[in-house]
């Protein structure tokens, strides 16, 4: 009989972020499609009860929770301890955990100690006639395997922004606290800080509902001679205040960016989309003044309707790579949008 244990992570308000509920959404589906199954969820963190009671009415059979100081932080050598000793005390043969950056780092330590094998990138489990197996993607999301393990311990890593995330009434949950003890020495590395930029600044949204992805034509010689850089900066940063869009770039602009030139001066490496960039999940995209390449358009691959404005009628967005293509000036197109979403009432 298998026993699914949800491994998951409190932020450091004692929340559960959104990866955390998909990797539960994940794991309540596997245990009504594996007969007899139990669930554990197993917490770790500074303080684990208000992330267990946010999932209380969850319909899992044990809590256990791994909390304290030490646990607060992203650190390998205390996050390992705490996983293991929590799939320990689930005797655990299936687990399932968010792939978070904190998580991504920890468990395949994790997967070793306890004598199983993780798979990362997840992006789907499923269970039929008793057969358990994975997806993930592979070069660069251009193929899709289907995995199957008959070893356990089996860890799997929900790519974020797969699977629905869980949902259900907050209550009290009785947590069993996993005794661990901790060595001095995997104490000795200590996150001193976070760097990130300002939240205004900020224009990577994973969870937006569109992406608006800018193209090296924004920077290019326009039908007048010249280039409009300072305007094109106003009109994207004017769209995304206005829309709380998330930023992507093509390799070419982001390139222009790195090497100095006066160009998108908010545009960096981590807003590439492709195969060299990244593969982010949106339910829309909009491309503007991007040629709509194959090795951009692969990092396309999750985002669900796509649509384009190129002043090129030939361009790869023509070639079946978008839903629709408005050949025009994405100057033109982008003032007009901009202008009806300030006569739009806000919300
Ligand atoms: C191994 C490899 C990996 C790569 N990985 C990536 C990757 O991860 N991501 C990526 O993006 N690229 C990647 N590339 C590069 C990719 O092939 C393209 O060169 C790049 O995506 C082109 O960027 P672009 O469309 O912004 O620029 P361009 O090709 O210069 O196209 C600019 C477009 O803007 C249009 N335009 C200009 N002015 C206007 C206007 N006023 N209104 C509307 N349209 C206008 C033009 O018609 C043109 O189509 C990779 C290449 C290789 C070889």
């Amino acid at each position: 009989m298998d026993t699914i244990l949800v491994l998951l992570h409190a932020e450091t308000d004692g929340s559960l972020a959104k990866p955390g509920r998909e990797a539960l959404g994940a794991a309540k589906s596997l245990q009504a499609a594996v007969e007899g199954s139990k669930l554990v969820v197993g917490l770790v963190g500074e303080e684990v009860q208000p992330a267990a009671n946010a999932v209380a009415s969850c319909g899992a059979d044990r809590f256990l929770g791994v909390s304290g100081t030490a646990f607060g932080q992203s650190r390998y050598a205390t996050d390992t301890l705490a996983a293991e000793a929590i799939g320990r005390e689930a005797g655990a043969t299936l687990i399932i955990a968010p792939g978070t950056s904190r998580w991504c780092r920890a468990l395949s330590g994790v997967a070793h100690r306890l004598g199983g094998r993780a798979d990362t990138h997840v992006t789907a489990i499923s269970a039929t006639e008793g057969v358990l197996s994975v997806t993930r993607w592979y070069y660069r999301q251009r193929m899709e395997a289907a995995i199957q393990r008959t070893h356990r311990p089996w860890l799997m890593l929900i790519d974020p922004g797969c699977v629905a995330p869980w949902e259900g009434a907050a209550g009290t949950a009785s947590v069993q606290t996993v005794a661990v003890e901790l060595p001095a020495a995997n104490l000795r590395t200590t996150v001193s800080g976070l760097q990130a930029p300002p939240a205004d600044a900020q224009t990577i949204r994973p969870d937006a509902a569109l992406l608006f992805v800018a193209g090296a034509g924004w920077t290019k010689v326009q039908p007048d001679g010249k280039a409009h850089v300072p305007e094109a900066a106003d009109l994207i940063l004017g769209f995304l205040r206005k829309t709380k869009a998330s930023l992507g770039g093509s390799k070419s602009l982001v390139d222009l960016s790195g090497e100095g030139q006066a160009v998108l001066p908010f545009m960096t490496h981590l807003n590439q989309v492709g195969q060299t960039g990244a593969t982010p999940r949106h339910p829309k995209g909009l491309a503007t003044c991007c040629h709509g390449e194959e090795p951009h358009v692969v990092g396309w691959r999750f985002v669900n309707e796509r649509r384009a404005v190129n002043l090129d009628p030939n361009c790869g967005w023509a070639r079946g790579k978008a839903d629709v293509l408005y050949v025009a000036d994405a100057f033109t197109v982008m003032a007009k949008v901009n202008a009806l979403l300030s006569e739009k009432p806000p919300g």
